[in-house]
């Protein structure tokens, strides 16, 4: 396997305090996308937790458009973990 592909980090969602702003969508519209139904964005590919989070887990390589996802999200509701030591980044 490529080092490239390892998964070290893991985007989680807090989607249900998303206010559907669109900046994660046009800074990474491969990982991003605005949904119709409610307005607020999904984390493609991702995988759902109860209470409506979302989680998706990346490598090295896609960290730092996630990152600056995270840091332009005007509510903090993008976070990156990293796999292992679990250290919240952001
Ligand atoms: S940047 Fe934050 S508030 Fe804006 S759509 Fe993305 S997750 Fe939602």
């Amino acid at each position: 396997m490529n080092p490239q592909d390892l998964k070290s980090y893991k985007i989680r969602h807090d989607r249900p305090n998303c206010i559907g702003c669109n900046a994660c969508a046009s800074i990474a519209p491969t990982f991003w996308e605005m949904s119709p139904m409610d307005g607020r964005s999904d984390v493609i590919g991702s995988s759902k937790t109860e209470e409506g989070w979302e989680e998706l887990e990346i490598s090295e390589a896609d960290f730092e458009t996630n990152m600056n996802c995270a840091e332009a999200c005007p509510v903090n509701v993008i976070h990156l973990i990293k796999i292992g030591s679990g250290e919240q980044v952001i």
